[in-house]
């Protein structure tokens, strides 16, 4: 007896913008806080922590976003997204660029209320971060048509009321930086998305919503929360 013993799971896809091209995704890798959340903070020395998400998480970030169990604190993080489209280890961050594919925004939704208890426990983030739907990116716009953006509006507003705006030049450590700092962790491969962290202003949602956001010259979106599904 040979071949799978079940049907294996269709690759995760986002659409290349304005094509029919689809970039296969690998896995999510998700950068803690590399944004100066008040005036004055000092800029941090330490390289910010990161965390996982499966790749099954990604989704369009279109329609509906079903408000998900086990939370009563379902909060939105607006991000800048960067795709890999060459891999490696130990890469320098001068060198990174032709590591990088393609330009997303993305949401790393939270279950706060979860993550603040993992924090309190010493536990893994995975209940508050990795759950279903938690990782909705905007079509990649590839780097050979947009170059590598360093600046520009990166925002997100519920309801038409604005909770985040931000420049991604704010980024405390730029993309080539994180680039560098996780290949000397892990090899990086073809496909994988790091979610590059979140300005101030994230904060909760509730059902019926609409969330908009987005990133200049990049992508931007608009969704509906909707009750979980039954
Ligand atoms: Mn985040």
């Amino acid at each position: 007896m040979s071949g799978y013993v079940l049907m294996p799971a269709a690759p995760v896809t986002l659409a290349v913008a304005g094509t029919q091209a689809m970039f296969p995704v690998n896995r999510v890798f998700c950068i803690g806080r590399n944004y100066a959340w008040s005036a004055g903070e000092p800029r941090p020395t330490e390289m910010p922590a990161w965390f996982m998400k499966p790749a099954s998480a990604v989704v369009p970030a279109e329609g509906e976003l079903p408000y998900p169990p086990q939370t009563t604190e379902f909060c939105h993080e607006i991000e800048l997204v960067v795709a890999i489209g060459l891999g490696g280890r130990g890469i320098d961050a001068a060198q990174a660029q032709p590591h990088m594919w393609g330009y997303a925004a993305g949401l790393d939704l939270t279950r706060r209320d979860l993550q603040r208890e993992a924090k309190r426990l010493g536990g893994p983030w995975e209940p508050a971060k990795a759950f279903d739907r938690s990782a909705p990116c905007t079509p990649l716009v590839p780097a050979a048509s947009i170059g590598h953006p360093r600046r520009g509006a990166i925002w997100l507003a519920v309801n038409g009321t604005q909770r985040q705006r931000a420049d991604i030049s704010a980024l405390l450590w730029p993309v080539p930086d994180l680039v560098a700092m996780l290949s000397r962790s892990v090899t990086l491969l073809p496909g994988d998305l790091i979610f590059t962290g979140t300005p101030a202003g994230v904060g909760p949602l509730q059902v019926g919503d609409r969330i908009t956001g987005g990133v200049a010259g990049i992508g931007d979106f608009s969704m509906t929360v909707t009750s979980e599904p039954t």
